[in-house]
């Protein structure tokens, strides 16, 4: 008898040391811009904030059938590349010649590891590269050609350039020749129950990009980054300003050496210190506590989150 009630507590013990007690935290973006009400159709909108509510709502599954964060973002960024509706896999914007370029980046906050791939065209979903890239590689940012070589081997799904291409794109395309513009990349951060944080960013990049442009999404530090001392980031804007503001690794680093709380350093540098250098844009992200935050200096930013109490939160325009 004595040994059953040893064998219980014993048992009871262990659980609680695996057991961190977190709840499950997530927030998505689909990119944020010039997005006023009026300007997108009630179907269009019906159609965004269903594909939202389904990305964010399977990832939360994920996350609360003790998925890991990295999973969940994957995951949860896999449904948002399928859709046509965002700038990112399938809804991609084109490039000055037409083509298709994909940019893709995740980061673990647990151990610092992260992936990341540019100019790809013919990967089905981005962000699995960068996944592969981060655990099955030595390297964290892989391009082009190289980029996708490893992904064959990877056996990772690859489709033709076709796959990628949608009447709305190549109306923006003819529409922004002469005036290159951004809009509609994807993202998710999460928060697991072992507390362990990630970010992940994909995206088309801007349209009539030139010159094999590359952007913030796939540059960790710039428009993505975790780390499990301060919070996880995913941006989304103008991406030439992100990289030169360093915008995700600076909010973490005002967490770090600064003390400021995950709001305040948000506050700081989408408010303050990118429009002083004249950059638009957004960001998610959610800190080691689990506490979200979702803000941009545009009108608007498609987002999601399910905070620590299972809270669901969906919105488009600046409230
Ligand atoms: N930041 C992306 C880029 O510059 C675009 C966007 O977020 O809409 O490539």
């Amino acid at each position: 008898m004595r040994f059953f009630y040893i064998l219980i507590l014993l048992i009871c013990f262990n659980c609680q040391e695996t057991n961190t007690n977190n709840q499950p935290v997530i927030a998505i973006h689909g990119g944020a811009g010039i997005i006023l009400k009026g300007d997108l159709s009630i179907e269009k909108e019906k159609l965004i904030i269903e594909k939202l509510d389904e990305a964010i709502s399977h990832g939360y599954e994920i996350l609360k059938s003790t998925g890991s964060s990295t999973d969940a973002v994957i995951e949860t960024i896999k449904i948002l590349e399928n859709s046509p509706l965002f700038n990112a896999g399938k809804g991609a914007v084109f490039t000055n010649q037409g083509t298709i370029e994909h940019d893709a980046s995740i980061m673990s906050g647990e151990n610092l590891n992260a992936g990341a791939s540019t100019g790809t065209k013919y990967i089905k979903n981005p962000i699995t590269l960068a996944h592969s890239i981060m655990t099955n590689s030595e390297h964290v940012f892989l391009s082009r050609e190289g980029a996708e070589e490893f992904a064959k081997l990877q056996n990772l799904e690859m489709v033709e350039q076709e796959y990628f291409f949608t009447d709305f794109r190549l109306n923006q395309l003819e529409k922004q020749k002469n005036n290159p513009s951004k809009f509609g990349t994807v993202g998710c951060v999460a928060m697991d129950i072992n507390g362990n944080l990630a970010a992940g960013t994909s995206t088309g990049g801007m349209t009539n990009k030139k010159w094999g442009r590359i952007g913030d999404s796939p540059i960790i530090g710039a428009g993505t980054y975790a780390n499990n001392k301060t919070c996880a980031v995913s941006c989304t804007g103008s991406g030439e300003y992100f990289m030169r503001s360093v915008v995700a690794y600076d909010i973490s680093a005002l967490m770090e050496y600064k003390g400021l709380s995950l709001k305040e350093a948000v506050f700081k540098v989408i408010h303050k210190k990118l429009p002083s250098i004249g950059g638009d844009g957004g960001l998610i992200a959610i800190d080691n506590k689990g506490n979200i935050v979702m803000d941009f200096n545009t009108p608007g930013m498609y987002r999601a989150s399910i905070n620590k109490d299972g809270e669901k939160n969906i919105a488009i325009y600046l409230k």
